[in-house]
C-alpha cells in the first residue's frame, strides 16, 4: 500500500525540495501552503507527479489550529492514512531585539512554532490510531546558537528542538518518531532577502566554505523518513556545511 507524506509550506524552497525527494522515494504527496498565490507560476504538481505518485495541494495558515484540525482530516480522507508529517512552514522577521516590536515577535513565534503544536496534534492522532508514523520538524542554527537579529525566529526554533524531544517521548511507544533538522545558511527565497554583508559573515563561519542546496536537507529529512532511520527518534541533525564544531 502506499504511503503519504504532508509537507507543510511545501510550494517552494526547502519544502518543495522535500516534497519532491519523497515522491522520488515513492511517497503519495499532500502539499500545503498558505494561499493560492504561492502555487502560482509553479509546476511542483507536475514534478512530483511524474515519478507516479499522486499529489494533492491544500490551501491552509498551519499557525491557525482550527484551520490545521480541518486540513489533517481533509489529508487523511482522501489519502487514508498519513505516514510522514514534515513541519517545514516558517517565516523570518529579523530585528534587533532591543527594537523589534511585540507583534514581529508573536507572528514568528506563532507561525513557526504553534504551527508545530497544531499539526504534530492532529497528524499525531492519526499516527497513534495507525501506530505507526514519521514526523520531522525544520528547526535551524539559530535554535542551536542564537543568531543576533533573530531573538524571534531563534526561540521558535530552539522551542522546535525540544518540542521534537517532548513528542518523541510522548509517541514513541506508540511506534512513531519525531526528528529533526537544523539547516545553516540554504539557498532558498528565504535566504535571497539577506544582505551581501549578511552572507559574507555566514560564509566565512562554513567549514566547507559553501553555502547549502534545499535537496541537501531534502536528502536527510528522506533518510529521516525512511525504514533505515527506524531506531532514530528524539535527535536534531545539524545541516550546515560545518558551521560550528
Ligand atoms: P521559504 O522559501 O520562505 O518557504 C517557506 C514556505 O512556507 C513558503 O512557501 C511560505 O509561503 C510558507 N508559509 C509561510 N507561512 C505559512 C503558514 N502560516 N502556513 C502555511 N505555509 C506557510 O523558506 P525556506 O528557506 O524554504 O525554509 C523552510 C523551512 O526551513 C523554514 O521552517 C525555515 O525556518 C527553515 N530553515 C531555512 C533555512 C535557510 O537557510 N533557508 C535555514 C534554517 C532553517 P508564502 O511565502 O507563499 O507565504
Amino acid at each position: 500500500m502506499s504511503k503519504t507524506a504532508l509537507i507543510t509550506g511545501s510550494a517552494r524552497g526547502i519544502g518543495a525540495s522535500i516534497a519532491l525527494r519523497l515522491a522520488k522515494d515513492g511517497f503519495d504527496i499532500a502539499l500545503n501552503d498558505i494561499s493560492e498565490k504561492s502555487f502560482e507560476n509553479n509546476d511542483i504538481i507536475e514534478k512530483i507527479t511524474a515519478f507516479g505518485v499522486r499529489c494533492e495541494k491544500y490551501i491552509a495558515d498551519v499557525s491557525d489550529h482550527l484551520q490545521c484540525k480541518e486540513f489533517v482530516k481533509k489529508v487523511k480522507d482522501d489519502f487514508g492514512s498519513i505516514d510522514v508529517l514534515v513541519n517545514n512552514a516558517g517565516i523570518t522577521r529579523d530585528e534587533i531585539g532591543l527594537r523589534m516590536s511585540e507583534e514581529t515577535y508573536d507572528d514568528v513565534i506563532r507561525i513557526n512554532q504553534k504551527s508545530v503544536f497544531n499539526m504534530t496534534k492532529f497528524v499525531g492522532a492519526v499516527m497513534l490510531r495507525q501506530k505507526s508514523g514519521r514526523i520531522v520538524n525544520l528547526a535551524s542554527v539559530a535554535g542551536l546558537y542564537g543568531n543576533p537579529g533573530q531573538m524571534n525566529y531563534s526561540a521558535s526554533k530552539g522551542a522546535i528542538i525540544a518540542m521534537t524531544k517532548t513528542s518523541a517521548k510522548e509517541l514513541g511507544s506508540r511506534g512513531i518518531t519525531v526528528n529533526a533538522v537544523a539547516p545553516g545558511f540554504i539557498k532558498t527565497p528565504m535566504t535571497d532577502k539577506l544582505t551581501e554583508e549578511q552572507r559574507n559573515a555566514m560564509l566565512a563561519q562554513i567549514s566547507m566554505k559553501r553555502y547549502g542546496e534545499p535537496e541537501e536537507v531534502a536528502s536527510v529529512v528522506a533518510f529521516l523518513c525512511s525504514d533505515d532511520a527506524s531506531y532514530v527518534t528524539g535527535q536534531t541533525i545539524e545541516i550546515s556545511g560545518g558551521l560550528m564544531m
